[in-house]
This record gives C-alpha cells, structure tokens and sequence, in this order.
C-alpha cells in the first residue's frame, strides 16, 4: 500500500510539522523542497549556487529546474514503493501540470489543503524571525511570499478540487489537534488509518 500525498498552506500554517508528523505516521518520505534548495546551498552545490540570490529575496526558483529536481525525487525507491508526501511543491499552474505528468501513471491519493488565516500566520511568522533569524524571514521577505502565495497557489487548490483530491483541513489549534483532523481527512478520502508498528500500513 503507498500513499501519495501534497500538502498545501501559506509559509507559517504548520505545513512543515504537519507534513513531518505525517510522513512518520504513515512511513512516507517527506519531501519539502525548501529543504532541499537550502541543503543544496548549505553545501554549494551547482543547484545551491544558481538558486542563493532567488530564496533570498523570497522569490519563486523557476518551475523547470524544480519540476526535475522533484521528478529525480519521485524516481526513488522509497517514494515509489512506499509513496511520498510532497511540501512545498507544487507551488503555481506549471508546476501542477508537470506533477500531473510525472504521476500519471501512480496518481496523488490526497491534497490537504491547510487552512490559517492570514493574520495568524503573520503573527506565527514573527515569531520564527525572532528565534531562527532566516535571511528568507525578513518582514519583507514575509509579506512577498505571502502575496506570491495567494497569487500563484491558490488556483491550485481549485485545479485539485475539480480533480477530486482536495481535502481542506482547518490549521486553528493545537499540533495535535489539527494533525488529528488531517488524519481522519486522510482516512476519509483513502480508507488508509496510518502504519502499525510493523511497517505495514492498515486500511
Ligand atoms: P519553503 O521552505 O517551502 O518556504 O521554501 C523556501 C524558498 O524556496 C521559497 O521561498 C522559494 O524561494 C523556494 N522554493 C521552495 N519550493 C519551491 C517551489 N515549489 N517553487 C519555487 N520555489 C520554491
């Protein structure tokens, strides 16, 4: 049984958590692509050294260069045999339509869609500023990427309600609260619980 999963919200909703907490429960490979760019930078990798300039001003990588590092990604072993759950990606339409090609064959089961108010999650955001001190935090930085957000993801969220994948989980709570509600959200569209202590995941 694999499981193939994206998690949409703005910068700040708790994606990153949930997303970790559910990748674990459901024994996936979590896939966040700010991860992996910022891995690419910390070690200076030709990816790392085109993409520096663009995460630091919070601005979009180009759809192309991201759309093959998730294809290489998918390609492995674990995320094919076991599934993935995907954060961060996909971010606008032409990513969207490359994902759709690269899981024609082995289509999404779910995409959550998380929802935080936007004053909330510039509250949680500054936060973040004060204890992490990313260059990409910056009040500015902030407010870029959530305009960018509302204008490059939100069509997404109507493209996979009209593919029937959409499950929208209300972000308000606890960690525990709104992971609870992502599950049954999970269960609710695919019959799948999560993984028993054996690895093997029931339904
Ligand atoms: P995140 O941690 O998901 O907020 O990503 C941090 C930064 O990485 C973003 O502000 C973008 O510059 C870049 N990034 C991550 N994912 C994508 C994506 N799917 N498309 C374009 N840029 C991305």
């Amino acid at each position: 049984m694999t499981i193939r999963l994206v998690i949409l919200g703005r910068q700040g909703s708790g994606k990153g958590t949930q997303g970790a907490r559910l990748a674990v429960h459901y024994q996936i490979a979590h896939i966040s692509t700010g991860e992996m760019l910022r891995n690419a930078i910390k070690h200076d990798t030709p990816v790392g050294r085109v993409v520096k300039d663009t995460i630091d001003q919070g601005r979009l990588v180009d759809d192309e260069l991201i759309a093959s590092l998730i294809k290489g990604r998918l390609g492995e072993t674990d995320a094919r045999t076991r599934g993935y759950l995907l954060d961060g990606f996909p971010r606008t339409l032409p990513q969207v339509k490359a994902l759709d090609e690269i899981t024609r064959t082995r289509p999404l089961n779910v995409v959550i869609d998380l929802e935080v108010p936007r004053a909330l999650v510039i509250e949680r955001l500054s936060v973040r500023l004060a204890s992490e001190h990313r260059a990409d935090d910056s009040p500015t930085a902030v407010e870029q990427r959530l305009a960018l957000y509302d204008e490059q993801t939100a069509p997404l969220i109507a493209h996979y309600r009209r593919q029937g994948v959409l499950a929208v989980v209300d972000g308000v709570g606890t960690p525990d609260e709104v992971f609870a509600r992502a599950v049954s959200a999970i269960a609710a569209a695919t019959g799948v619980t999560g993984s028993g202590g054996d690895g093997q995941v029931s339904r």
